[in-house]
């Protein structure tokens, strides 16, 4: 193990809060790698997507050596940690989570977990993002040495241009993971989505994000594999092209 200081930089972050038990179990693993960094948001943030902070200043408040939190975004924590507050150190590698929750199919569009590591990667680091699919009854322990494995992995062989992985893995114990498949994005089916109810004074109100989240049969996605208690890594990348649809629409009479 490299004494702590040591070793290639590794920037550590979420969208749950910098206070967040998925990201000390992170960092617990990762001092392994090298010298861990913390640049996180000052309170959950989860579903801020790859929002930047552009109206406001950001406040960075230094919490224990290495660590800060910032009163903005994930992705806000991902530009300042790299082109500010860590200036001058090259950071080898970014690791998002581990996030208190799946980031599968259609939501890695929503999550600020999945975002921080889009952003890593335009910066042209090697960035991981890794949730846990459960929405109560965190155990962190398998999660945790998922992300040691695979930033290990990640940290020998490099990953190819423009792509992150996205990581899940399954709420249960070590042992009853059966392994790691790679994955595509697969199909959420959201019911139920929007909650209504009245306030004390009468008035109604929304909640976004219904209870019951069922998915469509996509073989070989990510939703399947974590079903099935596999992890579930799938290599996204940022060309948003659809190259389909593009040799479609050339065809088209313009
Ligand atoms: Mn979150």
């Amino acid at each position: 193990m490299a004494a702590e200081g040591d070793g290639p930089a590794i920037l550590v972050t979420n969208d749950d809060g910098v206070r967040s038990e998925g990201i000390d179990a992170l960092c617990e693993v990762l001092k392994e790698l090298g010298t861990v960094y913390v640049v996180a948001p000052d309170r959950e943030r989860s579903a801020a997507s790859h929002s930047l902070t552009l109206t406001h200043p950001l406040r960075v408040e230094k919490l224990a050596p290495r660590v800060y939190s910032v009163d903005g975004t994930p992705t806000d924590c991902v530009n300042l940690g790299v082109n500010g507050i860590l200036r001058g150190k090259k950071i080898e590698l970014i690791v998002s989570g581990i996030n208190k929750g799946a980031n599968l199919g259609d939501d890695i569009t929503y999550s600020g977990t999945v975002s921080a590591a889009i952003e890593g990667t335009l910066l042209g680091i090697p960035s991981i993002a890794v949730s846990l699919v459960t929405r109560n009854r965190f155990r962190f322990d398998a999660a945790a040495d998922v992300a040691l494995s695979v930033t290990r992995r990640v940290m020998e062989q490099g990953l190819p241009e423009d792509t992150l992985l996205n990581v899940n893995v399954p709420n249960v114990a070590k042992k009853e993971i059966r392994g790691i498949r790679l994955t595509r994005q697969g199909k959420r089916v959201y019911d139920d989505l929007i909650v209504e109810k009245r306030d004390p004074r009468g008035r109604k109100y929304y909640w976004i994000g219904g209870d019951h989240l069922r998915s469509e049969d996509v073989p070989g996605s990510d939703l399947e594999a974590v079903e099935q208690n596999f992890v579930s890594i799938t290599p996204i990348h940022l060309d948003l092209t659809n190259y389909a649809a593009l040799r479609t629409l050339r065809k088209w009479d313009w």
